[in-house]
């Protein structure tokens, strides 16, 4: 099915090393409109919350203090079938394994500190995007 939204970080090590412009550059080069946009930061149990689906994992825990360890971007991004096509821009899991050209193959330095998340449907695309933006935020294309 064709989707509209959805939702994205910049991660700390991308955003530390100073990628997000490059990234960026590429998301709106490849047709995603930027729907809202923040610099934040997953403080506290933040980050624990938004990766609440993975705690059972054995990289849980490490996940969530990397995700809190600096600023990242969170963004809502707009195109026809904006899911899978921003999972295709992205790359695999672990930039080992990503497409050439791909923003993790590009930016990712381990499967941990991969440079950017996309969101996996369409539901979670919505869940992802209400979890950082409140509707007045999100000004849509
Ligand atoms: P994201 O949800 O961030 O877009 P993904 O959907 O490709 O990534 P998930 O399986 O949802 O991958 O894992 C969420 C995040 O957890 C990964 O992006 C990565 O930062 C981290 N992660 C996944 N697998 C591992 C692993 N084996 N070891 C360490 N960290 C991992
Ligand atoms: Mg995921």
């Amino acid at each position: 099915m064709s989707t509209k939204r959805t939702f994205t970080m910049i991660k700390p090590d991308a955003f530390g090393a100073g990628n997000a412009g490059a990234i960026l550059k590429m998301i709106e080069e490849a047709g995603f409109k930027l729907v809202a946009m923040k610099i934040t930061r997953l403080a506290g149990d933040a980050a624990g919350k938004f990766y609440a689906v993975h705690h059972e994992r054995p990289f849980y825990k490490d996940l969530c203090a990397y995700m809190s360890s600096g600023p990242i971007i969170a963004a809502i991004l707009e195109k026809d079938n904006a899911v899978a096509d921003f999972r295709k821009l992205i790359g695999a899991t672990n930039p080992a394994d990503a497409a050439e050209g791909t923003i993790r193959k590009l930016y990712a330095t381990s499967i941990e500190a991969n440079a950017v998340h996309g969101s996996d449907s369409d539901e979670n695309a919505a869940i992802e995007g209400n979890f950082f933006f409140s509707e007045l935020e999100k000004v849509g294309v």
